[in-house]
């Protein structure tokens, strides 16, 4: 299909034909200044993405999401089921800073430094155009191709989707899982190794069928692109006022005079990796991959005119409106997310190596177990954060009456678990005031972890009555 007869179709989606079939991309890359720089990038992000997984601080791993245990550890710090609230405060501040960055620089992740652009551009596009030959909308792709360069490239593909499937499972499982599934017979774990094989074909069809659709229509940031981006925003644009009229020169083409500077080459359109023509303004598709500038430029130096016919700029300044990079928008984003972070910096830099809850017991409020003596059930929910296995001793601190049996004491508990155990807290008729008496307890691991706790207990409102031993009070016949 001819790029001209492409152009007179009525647009549906850049990956799709008007008749609903598959439109295949085969850009034409520009290796200008900016391909360059993209290609650098891209190189050191695929050795980051490979090497995050086997980075640790301190005892802990960079970055592991264990989904099956509900633990996130991202650098050093490991949120447990029990830390919701956090890990949303981490989220709400990770989309207010999406949305900062998108405000002043447009798609600028999608282009340089999305792992789907990476590996598709940087990996998956130059192997197809090594073993299909050039591409581009006037050559048809897969002209060199025969059946043994065919396969050779889907082997290799496999080769490599396998490659990206280990990377990205390890920042699930961790490295050590991993090289166990790597080192072990698929017979000896039978579900890790579907889950394995069941990424790589997902990356395998990713990369080498679903491609720059998964920008277009699959990925929720591109879709919501338009609301987070302003007038302001640095973005891919074509300069109409310097480009138009298009046209070469010869017949039916502009006035010389009057004619732009756009020659309406078709470099721009042919070299976009969604397939897209950037004059027709900003459109959900692009990426902000910066490759239609490139080609541009290069355009534009052979024929003797200035860089930047299609450049990194917004609306207003194309427009010649103005331009301003502070707004009140970026001003917002920058001052809640400022917060935010306070807050969950205060929060996670106070976080200690275990969490203890209290928790009221079931069932009546107290008991008169012993004559004189007041007993309520507690609930002591303890959580090892510490990263090793730890014990926990609870005993009472204050007043110096009170007295604590645990059904377990010291509770044992490995790194990351969580538990509750019941407790009973006893103390003297007579320390009570109004029904209530304070008492304060403390949980230590007897190392570098140590919390006391104060815990209201609930007791007879008249203290020199006797209780019943359900906790009902007597009548006070006094
Ligand atoms: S590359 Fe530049 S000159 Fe060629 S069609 Fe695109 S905008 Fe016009
Ligand atoms: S229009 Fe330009 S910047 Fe946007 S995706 Fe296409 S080539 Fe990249």
């Amino acid at each position: 299909m001819t790029r001209e007869s492409l152009l007179c179709e009525p647009r549906v989606l850049s990956t799709l034909n008007a008749n609903g079939s598959r439109r295949w991309l085969h850009p034409r890359p520009s290796r200008g200044r900016l391909y360059r720089a993209r290609r650098i990038l891209a190189y050191g992000l695929i050795a980051v993405f490979t090497l995050v997984p086997y980075l640790s601080i301190g005892s802990k791993p960079a970055v592991l999401l264990d989904i099956s245990r509900r633990e996130f550890t991202l650098l050093g710090f490991t949120f447990l089921p029990t830390d919701t609230v956090l890990l949303a405060l981490l989220l709400v501040t990770l989309i207010l800073g999406i949305c900062l960055a998108t405000a002043i620089l447009g798609r600028v992740w999608c282009g340089w430094m999305c792992p789907q652009t990476v590996y598709m551009e940087f990996v998956y596009r130059p192997l197809e155009r090594l073993f299909d030959g050039p591409p581009g909308p006037r050559q048809a792709p897969g002209k060199r191709s025969t059946p043994g360069r065919i396969l050779l490239k889907y082997a290799i593909y496999v080769a490599v989707s396998a490659y990206l499937a280990h990377t990205f499972l390890a920042y699930f499982v961790g490295v050590e899982t991993l090289a166990q599934w790597v080192e072990r017979s698929p017979l000896e774990h039978p579900i890790s190794f579907l889950v394995m094989a069941g990424v790589t074909g997902l990356m395998m069809f990713d990369f080498s069928y679903f491609r720059e659709q998964t920008c277009i229509v699959a990925c929720p940031y591109g879709r919501f692109q338009s609301v987070m981006l302003d007038r302001d925003s640095l973005i891919v644009s074509y300069d109409p006022k310097r480009g138009e009229p298009r046209g070469r020169a010869g017949r039916g083409s502009p006035d010389p005079a009057l004619r732009g500077h756009c020659i309406d080459c078709g470099q721009c359109t042919d070299t976009c990796p969604t397939g897209i023509d950037i004059r027709d303004g900003l459109q959900l598709e692009c990426i902000a991959c910066a490759q239609c500038i490139d080609a541009c430029d290069a355009v534009m130096d052979r024929r003797g005119k200035p860089r930047g016919l299609i450049r990194m700029s917004s609306q207003s300044r194309i427009e010649d409106a103005g331009g301003r990079w502070l707004r009140p928008r970026l001003v917002l984003y920058a001052a809640v997310m400022l917060a935010l972070l306070t807050v969950l910096g205060t929060a996670l830099v106070r976080k200690q190596s275990a969490d203890v809850t209290l928790l009221r017991g079931r069932g009546a409020p107290f008991h008169e177990l012993a004559p004189g003596e007041i007993t309520n059930q507690i609930g002591v929910k303890i959580t090892n954060r510490s990263g090793a296995d730890a014990a926990y001793r609870i005993e009472a601190a204050a007043p110096a009456s009170v007295r604590v049996v645990a059904e377990e004491n010291p509770v044992l508990l490995k790194a990351g678990q969580s538990r509750s155990v019941a407790a009973m807290i006893t103390i003297g008729r007579g320390e009570f005031q109004g029904g209530r008496c304070d008492v304060t307890l403390r949980i230590s691991d007897g190392d570098t972890f140590s919390q006391e706790l104060d815990y209201r207990l609930l007791g007879p409102q008249n203290a020199l009555a006797p209780a019943a031993s359900d906790g009902r009070e007597e009548p006070d016949r006094g």
